[in-house]
């Protein structure tokens, strides 16, 4: 790149959004495949009348209801443009020269750009041989010049979630200057008990981020809005980063009235995982090292056969995510979607 552009964008690899063919079964971007919540789009209809003014920049009553539901002073939450951007805010809002940022890899790929971006240097941790976070690895990669240690949980791609136990030694383990971050994008999708709530477990520890998303369960990936819980300052100071006016006014009203809908939400997700264990327990049968997955995807570590496997897919009309060199993500879709998948792999493994 030329001047006065910064040199060190050029070396950001691109966010590769999972294809979008028409006629294709899409199962390449983790989303739900069962149209808006009931009530989100008759809020969209009503809010459409008032495009012509800006939307309540504070998002009061969107941070107020979610502020009720997780038991915490909506000074702790910001809200922004999927947690997507609100990510790249809080990393804005921490970076300093020479500063680092820790986190699993493979992970969401959205961190070494955001991290980039923000100018903190990635310190990237590779997964266990299973595809979980190495805490231990991801603990002595703390240094002086940390400021933050992003957990995803459960993890994008690979599937799985970190434990209580594995949590806990790593906010143990950190001084109270690193930020723990949980990306829960997926955590509605959790359903083994024994895992950790970040903003019920964690959500009293000072230096403790948990970030959530309307894009996943709550069905709205188009409307972009992410939120997060943190300290009051901490959440000031990203406030302070957000664009303004970064939720528009439709997807505050759709928002809102989706956590109306909570009790359908919960109906999908359960329909979600029952089709997850299901179609997990299929494909172990072809590829016996899938991992255990609390998300809505499933990873399938295909090595050196990834971008094939997906091009096998797509000459059957179903696109999924490949990772060239390592595996391909697939989300979990309707009962039938999620069988031309497993029939797709079969004739691959054949
Ligand atoms: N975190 C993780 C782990 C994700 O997988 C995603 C979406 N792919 C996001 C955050 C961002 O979601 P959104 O910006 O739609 O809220």
């Amino acid at each position: 790149m030329t001047e006065p552009i910064r040199e060190d964008l050029a070396a950001i690899p691109r966010y590769v959004p999972g294809k979008a063919l028409p006629e294709a079964l899409k199962l390449s971007s983790n989303e739900v495949p069962y149209g808006p919540l009931p009530g989100v789009a008759e809020a969209i209809a009503d809010a459409a009348a008032h495009v012509h003014r800006y939307p309540d920049m504070g998002v009061v009553r969107l941070r107020d209801a979610l502020a009720a539901r997780l038991g915490v002073d909506p000074e702790r939450l910001a809200t922004g443009t999927g947690s997507v951007a609100l990510i790249g805010h809080l990393l804005q809002a921490i970076a300093s020269p020479g500063s680092e940022v820790v986190y699993s890899w493979r992970s969401f790929e959205a961190y070494p750009i955001a991290a980039t971006v923000a100018g903190l240097k990635s310190v990237q941790v590779p997964n266990t041989a299973d595809h979980r976070h190495d805490v231990d690895a991801m603990i002595a990669a703390v240094g002086p010049a940390t400021r933050a240690v992003i957990v995803c949980s459960p993890n994008n791609p690979t599937g799985p979630a970190v434990t209580a136990e594995e949590l806990d030694r790593v906010f143990d383990a950190v001084p109270e200057s690193v930020l723990v971050v949980v990306d829960e994008a997926y955590r509605e999708f959790v359903n083994d008990p024994a895992l950790p709530d970040a903003v019920e477990r964690y959500g009293d520890r000072p230096n403790a981020v948990v970030f959530r998303t309307f894009s996943k369960a709550w069905g709205m990936a188009g409307l972009r809005v992410g939120y997060m819980l943190a300290r009051p300052d901490v959440a000031d100071a990203v406030r302070r980063c957000v664009i303004p006016f970064a939720v528009n006014g439709p997807a505050q009203a759709a928002a809102l009235a989706a956590l109306g809908a909570e009790d359908e939400m919960r109906r999908r997700v359960a329909l979600v995982t029952s089709e997850r264990k299901r179609v997990v327990m299929a494909a172990r049968d072809i590829l016996p090292d899938v991992p255990q997955t609390q998300a809505n995807f499933f990873w399938l570590p295909l090595g050196e056969r990834a971008v094939e496997f997906a091009a096998h897919c797509e000459r059957s009309g179903i696109l999924v995510r490949p990772f060239a060199g390592d595996g391909v993500r697939v989300t979990i879709g309707l009962p039938e979607e999620n069988d031309a998948v497993l029939e797709a792999l079969r004739s691959f493994a054949a």
